[in-house]
C-alpha cells in the first residue's frame, strides 16, 4: 500500500513543485527501488514488507504503467504532426521584441496598445506589387499589420525600379509577389505575407476578396480596378484605391456598406480603350506613386484602428507638379450597378 501511495505523493509534490512530466521520472525511480526491494530469493528486506506487494505484481504493474505511458506519448506525437497554425503568437500577446517595434504607434493616443492589436489581428489584401503597392506594402509590413496577402502576375523588371521601390535590382526576373514578400519580411519578421503570384480575375477574385478585412488597389488596369470595386461592394468589404498617371494621383475609401460611395458610382463608365494612357506609355514621376501609394497605407492604418476621419466619401486629387492637393465630396448613386439597388439598406417599416 505504500508503495502505491509513494507514486501518489510524487505526482503531488511534482503538481505541487511544477515539475510537468518529469515526476515521472522520479516515480520510475521509486518503482526501480520497489523492484530491487521485492527481488526474490534474498532474506526478508524491511522495505518489501514496509511498502507491500510482491515481486510479480510490481513487475505487471510497471509494464501496464510503461504501455500507458507509450499510448499516450505515440498519441501525442501524432497530434503534434498535423499542420501548426500559422498565427505566429498566440493571440492577445505581443512579444517584447514587438512592443519595442511598435513603441511610437503606442504612443499615439489615437492608436494605443488597443489600435496595435487590431492592426496585428487585421489581414489587408494589397492588389498590384507595383508603383503603388511598393509603400503600400512597406508601410503595411513596417507598421505591424498581422496578415498581408499580395496579388500580381508580373516579374520585376529594370525598367520597375525607378519608382517600384519594393524590388531591387538583383531581384529583376523573379515575380513581384515573392520579391515584395523579400522585402517585407526583411522590414517586419512578426508578420504573415501571403503572396498570389496570378492575375486578380473573375475567377477567384470573389473567394480571395472573402478572406479579407480591407483591401487596397493600386493596379493600373481598369478591368481589374472595375472587378475589385464590385465584388468589394458585393461583399461589403472596404476598398483603399489609388490611382496615378503622370504628375497626378487620386485616392479613396470606397466602403457602400458603410453608407458611402463606391469607385463606380463615381466613375459609372471605363474610359475608352486607349484614351487613358497607362504609366509605360505616358509616363510617371518616380515619387508620386510613393506619395499616393503612403497615403493608402495612411487609409488604411486609420480605417483599421478607428483614428481620426477617412477618406470615405471624399476623393483625394494630388497635383504633384504644382503641389496642389484637393478633396472633393463624392455621393453615392442610386442606380449605380456595382452597390445601387439590390444591396441599398431597406429601411424598417415603423411598426404600427
Ligand atoms: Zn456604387
Amino acid at each position: 500500500m505504500i508503495g502505491i501511495l509513494g507514486f501518489i505523493a510524487l505526482y503531488a509534490l511534482g503538481r505541487w513543485r511544477g515539475w510537468g512530466r518529469r515526476w515521472l521520472y522520479a516515480a520510475g525511480f521509486w518503482w526501480l527501488l520497489l523492484m530491487v526491494a521485492h527481488l526474490p530469493m534474498q532474506v526478508e528486506n524491511p522495505l518489501a514488507r514496509f511498502a507491500g506487494g510482491t515481486f510479480e505484481a510490481w513487475l505487471v504493474f510497471g509494464l501496464l504503467a510503461a504501455l500507458v505511458l507509450a499510448y499516450r506519448t505515440a498519441l501525442r506525437r501524432l497530434r503534434g504532426a498535423k499542420p501548426a497554425d500559422p498565427a505566429p503568437a498566440p493571440s492577445g500577446a505581443f512579444r517584447p521584441a514587438e512592443l519595442d517595434r511598435y513603441a511610437r504607434h503606442i504612443l499615439l493616443r489615437e492608436i494605443g496598445g488597443p489600435g496595435q492589436r487590431r492592426l496585428k489581428d487585421a489581414k489587408v489584401l494589397v492588389v498590384g506589387a507595383g508603383g503603388l503597392g511598393s509603400p503600400a506594402l512597406m508601410y503595411l509590413a513596417a507598421a505591424g499589420v498581422g496578415t498581408i496577402g499580395v496579388i500580381d502576375d508580373d516579374m520585376v523588371e529594370g525598367s520597375n525600379l525607378q519608382r517600384q521601390i519594393i524590388h531591387a535590382d538583383g531581384r529583376i526576373g523573379i515575380p513581384k509577389v515573392f520579391s515584395a514578400e523579400v522585402a517585407m519580411k526583411a522590414i517586419n519578421p512578426f508578420i504573415e505575407i501571403r503572396p498570389y503570384k496570378r492575375r486578380l480575375d473573375d475567377g477567384i477574385a470573389r473567394d480571395l476578396i472573402a478572406d479579407y478585412d480591407l483591401i487596397l488597389d493600386g493596379t493600373d488596369n481598369f478591368d481589374t480596378r472595375y472587378l475589385v470595386n464590385r465584388i468589394c461592394a458585393e461583399l461589403g468589404k472596404p476598398l483603399i484605391a489609388g490611382a496615378i498617371t503622370q504628375w497626378e494621383g487620386q485616392l479613396s475609401l470606397w466602403h457602400p456598406a458603410a453608407g458611402g460611395p463606391c469607385y463606380e458610382c463615381v466613375f459609372p463608365t471605363r474610359p475608352a480603350a486607349g484614351l487613358v494612357p497607362t504609366c509605360a506609355e505616358a509616363g510617371v514621376a518616380a515619387p508620386l506613386p510613393g506619395v499616393i501609394g503612403s497615403m493608402m497605407a495612411m487609409e488604411a492604418v486609420k480605417h483599421l484602428t478607428g483614428a481620426g476621419e477617412t477618406l470615405a466619401g471624399r476623393l483625394m486629387i494630388h497635383d504633384a507638379l504644382y503641389a496642389e492637393t484637393r478633396v472633393i465630396g463624392v455621393k453615392r448613386r442610386a442606380a449605380c450597378p456595382a452597390c445601387g439597388a439590390g444591396s441599398e439598406p431597406v429601411a424598417e417599416a415603423p411598426s404600427p
